[in-house]
This record gives C-alpha cells, structure tokens and sequence, in this order.
C-alpha cells in the first residue's frame, strides 16, 4: 500500500500521545517498522544509550522513492485506510506518527530503496524543519539514523539520567523482539560493542540461548507447538526451580507486539499456584495469538498496553496452557527453602547481662503518663535491654524491657542488624570478603549486563568481588563474609533483579541502598523457628544498633507496649 496521509475522522480515532518519550521508544517503534516492512534482518547500533546515535537497518521491502518525503508527515502511514482498519490492524505500525514525531526531535535521516526501484533515496531533516530529499544509491531495505534524540528539547536532554540505564532498555527490546521473531536475524551493537546476536534460524530455542544464556535457556520448558483455537499460546516457561522475586521476567507478545499486561502476568503466576513459594515469580516468554479483531491494540500512544474483547477467556487460556505444560513435566518439584531463608548469625550463647537485671529492677510507675491507650509509638532512638520471652507464629519475637512489653518483627530487626553491621564494616574498612572455592559463572541477559556493569564498583565496596567474564556472563569471586550462608549466586541474582526493578538511575547512596537490599533477601525470614538463644541474640544485636526501631527500609521492627498501657488494659489503674 502506497503511504498516505489518513483522514481527519481516521487520525481523531487514534490514541495519539507522544510516541517519543526516550531512546528505547524511538528504538522500538524502528524495530516494528522494519518488522512490518517484512525484515529478514534488523540491526540496531546505539551510542550513548541511544542519546548520540540510534540507527535501525532493515532488509525489509523499503519505501517507494515518491513516498519517503510522506513518511516523516503526520498521520501518514501505509497500513491503514480506513477508521473499520482501526479495528483489525494485523501490523505493528498504524498510526503514522512516529517518523514524524521522531523527525521532529532530532537529526533524522532516512536511506531506503524499494524492492522494485533501482535507485534509493535518501531524507535528511533536522528538528523537524525542512527536509532534504535526494536519489542515490542504497541496498533494498531501509536505514533509518536518528542522531542528538531531544538535541532540540533541553527539558527532555536531562532525561534519562544514565546512559547504561538507557541501554540497558534497548538491549531488553532487541533481545525480547529477537524471542518474538526467530525467523529473523537480531543483532545489537552498544557503544562499539556487538552485545547481542540471533541468527534467525526459526529455532526459538536458539533465540532463548542468546538472551538467557545456555544453561538457563535449557531450563525453561517451551509450551506444545501445536495448539488450536480463539487463543494460542507458544513460547517457553521457568521450571519450578527457577524464579525470581519480581515480575520482570515475564513477557508477553500478542499478535507479536509487545505488551505489558498484568491481568496477563496474573494468569501465569497463577498457574505456578502451590508450585512455587509466596513472592517468587516465575519466568516466562509468551506468545499470543489471537484473531486481530478480538483485540484493541489502539489503547495508548506506546502502542504497550492492549484490551481483549474476552478478557476473561485469554486469561484462562492462557493459565491452563501454562499450568498443564507445567504438571506435564512430572512432578513439580518441592521447593526447599533456599538459603535465602536460613539463619545468618553467628550464635554465641550469651549469659544475662547484669545491666539487664538492673534496668528491669527499677520498672518506673509514675502515674502522670499519657493517656490510657495501646501505645503504639516508635519512640526514636535506642532500644533499652531486652530479654527474650519467647517466639509469635514463628515470626514475632517477644520481649521483655524495663518499660514494658515489646513485639520485634524478626524479619525487619535481622534485616537492620545486618545492614549496620555491614555498613559499619565498610566504614572502618574491616568488610571482610569470603572468597568462593571456586569462582562461580553467572549468566545474565544483555539488559541484565549492562545494569551489572554499572554497579560493578559499588559491589566492590560491598565484598562481592566480580568481573566480566565474556560477553554476557560475570566470575563471582567473593561475596560479603556477612553472607557466608547465602548461595552466592542467589545473592548476585537478587541484587540484579533489584536494579531491573528501581526505576530511577541508582545515584548518591547506592551503597547504602544496594547493602538493603542484599540485607533485605539475607535476614531470616518470617515463619522461621528461632531457638531461645537465637532470639536474645537477636534483640541484643538490636540493642547495639543505631537506628533500632526501623528496617533499613523504613518499617517498624518493633511494637512497645509500655507497663503503664498494660496497666490500663487490665483496669489496674483508672
Ligand atoms: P506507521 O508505522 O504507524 O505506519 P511510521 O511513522 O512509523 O508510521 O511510518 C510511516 C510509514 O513509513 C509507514 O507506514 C511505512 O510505509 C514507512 N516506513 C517506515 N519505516 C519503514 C521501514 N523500515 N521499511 C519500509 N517502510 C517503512
Ligand atoms: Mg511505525
């Protein structure tokens, strides 16, 4: 179809917005023009997170020389006639908007001959002003090169705050669409740097290799081929056995877009149910069909979010085929606490302290108190000596103190004894790192790496001790001493999923930040039986700390509930 601008009542009808809101959206709107111009071959060369260059070559069917000053016109586009088209569009592209809007906020150049023509084109504009159209001489497809992205919009240049963060998005988009698409060739180039190749040999178990690496790719079960009805699910799922603690690694195409979906997200966690642990996810790369018209992909201006006319039927579908795939495989295998879950602590039993047996002598009783409530407060500052009474649901820990009753959250007072003790070890320069008897090989996604790479340092600082290790891969040497009950890989894992899952640019206290985190998924969990002894030691950890009452993410650790509260409770005094 020739490109043509689309009537007004066509444009009105479609969810505009800007398409153009950073790199990796200018990055993917090229990716699906050159996947509906039918590309065998799509390469994509970033530099600088996509801010300096973004270039997109394809081998697709090119543009007609007469239409290529139409293509950066608004509402121009080849795909669509008609408003009826809106409602079965069976292309990725159907706004005409994103040449356009892209045009307009950066040095744009387009290079593209037509599969019947014999000379190519080439388009030049800069900022959206006035283009320059010549004839020369180019391979069928078409290059678009989008150089200085928001050069022109200063507000929009601050954004986004590192370019490894940018890249990292590009490379996630490259490498989902190379799942999506097996039948064509992928390759990524960052900064110089070929970081990311599919062949486009139709295997998508080779596709899966190049983003999860070998040994992960092995892992995951691919959903049965042959599949009939309103909705078809293909791709591949994490055994049990793999998971991770967030959504990240879900993702789904439909009709072969990308999309971001909870309801989606829901129905294949939901069919892990009893297969994995509460807040663990699975992994997942899925592709669904369904009949084009059954489908509103015209929903927002990203073109990322869609709505099923049956949604409830998808979502069945979709957990059924999962879930069947999974019980297909045998017995699911039971989950063993990971290590994650075990005690961390050093147990060194502790005789009473004398000061203890002082401060709880002299139990105060004024009578001029607050009034008669539960008291709930976070009083700031330290905590006073505690002895352990006993454990709650394998959760809470009670306490006694010279002030009354206190109810420690064992999770959230673990999590702040370990991050002090870490930090504390930092400053002073005595962190200790264990050295693993053997380096351990982590393989990580493109995105994945580029994050990793970032935080190298900061990991450093922190005891981990890694370094590159191929193209997509990292040698884990040593993790903190603290963890020396952590399975090391899980440690990593856990602190890469956690940059995945923070939007912003990590800047200013990442090491104080990242140790949370790691401190977070290390401290003893709820539901774990602690000894007596484990637990005073607990609590006289928590005495030593600086900021006792909160986690490092700023829950409370600890409920008090002072003598005089309890007094009142129990109508001892009026
Ligand atoms: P849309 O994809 O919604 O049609 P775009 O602004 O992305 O709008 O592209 C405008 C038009 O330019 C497309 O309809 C198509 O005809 C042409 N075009 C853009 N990129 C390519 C490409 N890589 N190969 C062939 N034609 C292209
Ligand atoms: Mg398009």
């Amino acid at each position: 179809m020739p490109i043509k601008i689309l009537p007004e009542e066509v444009a009105s009808a479609i969810a505009a917005g800007e398409v153009v809101e950073r790199p990796a959206s200018v990055v993917k709107e090229l990716i699906e023009n050159a996947l509906d111009a039918g590309a065998e071959r799509v390469e994509v060369i970033s530099e600088k997170g996509g801010r300096r260059l973004i270039e997109v070559s394809d081998d697709g069917c090119g543009i007609p020389a007469a239409d290529v000053p139409l293509s950066v016109e608004r509402y121009a586009t080849s795909k669509l006639e008609t408003a009826e088209d809106l409602f079965a569009i069976r292309t990725l592209g159907f706004r005409g908007e994103a040449l356009s809007a892209i045009a307009s906020v950066s040095r744009f150049e387009i290079l593209t001959r037509a599969a019947d023509e014999e000379i190519g084109t080439r388009l030049v504009v800069e900022g959206g002003g006035k283009m320059h159209v010549q004839p020369i001489g180019a391979a069928q497809g078409t290059v678009v090169r989008v150089r200085d992205l928001f050069f022109n919009i200063p507000a929009r240049l601050k954004f986004p705050k590192t370019d490894r963060t940018e890249r990292s998005r590009i490379a996630a988009l490259v490498t989902r669409y190379a799942l999506a698409y097996p039948h064509v060739g992928f390759r990524l180039e960052q900064d110089g740097k070929e970081v990311f190749h599919a062949s486009g040999s139709g295997d998508r178990r080779e596709a899966l290799s190049a983003v999860y690496g070998v040994e992960r790719a092995r892992q995951m079960i691919a959903l049965p081929e042959e599949q009939q009805g309103p909705v078809e699910v293909r791709g591949f799922v994490s055994p049990p056995s793999i998971h991770r603690s967030n959504r990240a690694g879900l993702t789904f195409f439909v009709n072969g877009r990308w999309v971001r979906d909870t309801s989606l997200s829901a129905a294949v966690t939901q069919a892990y149910q009893s297969l994995l642990m509460v807040g663990r996810f699975p992994m997942a790369v899925l592709m669904i069909e369904v009949a084009p018209e059954t489908v509103d992909v015209n929903v927002h201006p990203t073109k990322s979010e869609v709505r099923f006319r049956e949604p409830g039927l998808v979502f069945s579908i979709l957990q059924r085929v999962v879930r069947a795939t999974l019980l297909g495989q045998g017995p699911p295998a039971v989950e063993i606490p990971t290590q994650w879950g075990q005690t961390q602590w050093q147990i060194q039993p502790k005789t009473a302290s004398p000061e203890w047996e002082i401060a709880h002598s002299v139990i105060a009783r004024s009578d001029d108190g607050p009034a008669p409530q539960v008291q709930i407060g976070l009083p700031s500052g330290k905590v006073p000596l505690l002895r352990a009474v006993g454990q709650v649901g394998a959760s809470y820990l009670v306490a006694e103190g010279p002030d009354g009753l206190y109810l420690v959250d064992q999770h959230a007072a673990h999590e702040r004894v370990l991050f002090e003790k870490i930090m504390a070890a930092r400053e002073a320069g005595t962190l200790e790192s264990q050295i693993l008897l053997e380096p351990m090989t982590i393989e990580l996604t493109p995105d994945q790496t580029a994050l990793m790479e970032e935080q190298t340092k900061t990991l450093d600082g922190l005891g981990f001790q890694i370094e590159p290790f191929g193209r997509q891969a990292f040698r884990l040497r040593a993790i903190p001493a603290l963890f020396s009950n952590v399975d090391p890989e899980r440690a990593l894992r856990v602190v890469v999923e956690d940059f995945e899952e923070d939007e912003k640019p990590l800047e200013g206290e990442i090491a104080e930040r990242l140790a949370a985190r790691v401190c977070k998924r290390a401290a003893i969990k709820a539901g774990q039986v602690l000894s007596m002894v484990e637990q005073q030691n607990l609590l006289t950890d928590l005495e030593a700390c600086q900021t006792p009452r909160t986690c490092p993410h700023g829950r409370p650790t600890m409920i008090h509930l002072s003598v005089e509260a309890l007094e009142r409770q129990f109508g001892r005094r009026g």
